[in-house]
């Protein structure tokens, strides 16, 4: 289906408080050491706090009691379980250290399905885990608490993860996002490719599944849709990017779907058809939309249409100014976008749509009529600003000024806060119309002034509309950011 599963970004599996941040402690924090059984059928895991104790305990995943143990304190104390939300209480520690133990049964996870994300998945040999599953947490986490994980893994096993490298071996540093947004990592004997592509550190591994596309080619289609999206920003919009590669039962379209998670850090989930060609990676659109969610600010789940619908308009954009498609091509694909988010929905306003969309699966509504508001706002902002203004400076401010995921934003208001620093207040009175709107956006208007005309359902470009220039503008090629990129 035509569709990425996902919101990753706003998924919240228990939100969780931070403690603000304090001037009294200069290192506290806790250390995780996860260790791996050869079969991986297990992980023994040690926490160690450091420089402060935690009153609560908490493991963020639900339903995975029968998968878990309940953690153990080393030494006289012991956790108490609260029976109103379950957190664990210490009891009778000392001062100083607390080491608590716990094992998680990575087989009887596996089995545990419900909810939005599995928390352990095998594939072939090798296991995706959701940091949730594994890790017990405080119930508040300081921010400025410094937290590790390392990773004891048997001989010839890695881990691709996303979370930043820490001094030692196997080991990062944990952000308080880590365990309560949608994450996943990857523990077996894959490969991994390492390549810093404009700007990021980007790893690449393909999961223990029977692919027919080459190694050598995966990595150039992940590249690609790295480089696309940096095209953009500059550089790519996270320092680190962790590449799954999934393959599964498929052959067209050669990437079936996947998932953009900045949990820990950045990174993305991509189910590629295990019947696909080499040939047939390049250029093809789930690459570029994911990476596209990484550069976009975290907005809240019910609404899909300003983070689904602005990166669904420049996944055909990105690919066009990449020269991956040809400028008629992507209006071409813009227009048959439109005409599925026309004949799929339409019967309440896009606001009710969105919010219910992952009840519905009214999915191609959703990401096409957003991806229409996203072209009348570049329309509208390049018209008022005579050419000097876009949508992309919409996009890059949102990246400067509202980056990071230490809260979800409300889509309106981000579009208010653009309106306001680009001095050009068009977005949200477009939005505002869109939203309240039962029927697919009409984008007539916009269409006419850039020179878009329809014949039969094939786009036809006119270079006499008074915006034609614009409307080659926005598919235009741009110069390899590799080149144009400082390191
Ligand atoms: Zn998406």
């Amino acid at each position: 289906m035509r569709r990425s599963l996902l919101l990753a970004l706003g998924l919240l599996l228990l939100p969780l408080p931070a403690l603000p941040r304090s001037e009294a402690a200069p290192d506290r924090g806790w250390d995780y050491v996860v260790r791996f059984d050869e079969g991986l059928t297990k992980a023994e895991v040690r926490c160690c706090f450091r420089g402060w104790l935690p009153k609560r305990i908490v493991h963020s995943f639900a339903g995975l009691h029968t998968a878990v143990t309940l953690p153990a304190v080393e030494g006289e104390a012991r956790l108490v379980r609260r029976a109103s939300d379950g957190s664990l209480i210490p009891q009778g520690l000392r001062r100083g250290r607390m080491c608590v133990r716990w094992t998680v049964d990575l087989t009887k996870a596996a089995g545990v399905r419900g909810g939005r994300q599995r928390p352990v998945q095998r594939v072939g040999r090798d296991v995706l885990i959701a940091p949730g599953a594994l890790l017990f947490r405080p119930y508040l986490w300081p921010l400025d608490g410094r937290v590790t994980v390392r990773l004891e893994l048997p001989a010839g096993m890695r881990a691709i993860v996303p979370w930043p490298a820490a001094p030692g071996e196997n080991t990062y540093s944990l952000d308080p996002q880590c365990t309560n947004l949608l994450g996943r990592f990857a523990v077996g004997r894959f490969a991994i490719q390492r390549k810093t592509v404009a700007g990021a550190a980007v790893e690449v591994a393909v999961l223990d599944a029977p692919l027919r596309a080459s190694q050598p080619a995966v990595c150039t289609w992940v590249h690609a849709a790295v480089e696309a999206v940096a095209g953009l920003f500059g550089r790519f919009p996270a320092a680190k990017l962790a590449a799954l590669v999934h393959p599964s039962p498929g052959r067209d379209p050669p990437v079936l779907f996947g998932l953009a998670m900045r949990a820990g850090g950045a990174h993305v989930h991509l189910f590629v058809a295990n019947a696909a060609a080499d040939e047939e990676l390049p250029g093809e659109w789930v690459g570029v939309h994911e990476m596209m969610h990484l550069g976009m600010p975290w907005t809240y789940d019910d609404e899909a249409w300003l983070q689904e619908g602005f990166v669904t308009y420049y996944q055909e954009v990105l690919r066009a100014r990449a020269g991956m498609i040809d400028e008629r091509q992507a209006w071409q694909n813009i227009e048959d976008g439109f005409g599925r988010g026309r004949r799929r929905g339409g019967r309440r306003s896009l606001e009710l749509e969105s919010r219910d969309m992952g009840r519905e699966h009214n999915y191609h509504r959703v990401y096409w009529a957003g991806a229409a508001m996203a072209l009348r706002i570049d329309v509208a902002l390049r018209k008022a600003s005579r050419g000097r203004q876009s949508l992309d400076d919409v996009i890059r401010w949102w990246h400067r000024e509202r980056g990071g995921i230490v809260r979800p934003y409300h889509a309106l208001e981000l579009l208010r806060a653009a309106d306001r620093a680009l001095g050009t207040p068009v977005a949200s009175k477009i939005a505002e119309g869109i939203l309240a709107d039962r029927a697919f956006p009409d984008v007539g208007e916009a269409y006419a002034a850039l020179g878009l005309r329809v014949q039969a359902g094939r786009i036809e470009l006119d270079d006499e509309a008074p915006l034609a220039a614009q409307r080659k503008a926005i598919m235009a090629r741009r110069l390899e950011t590799t080149s144009s990129t400082p390191r």
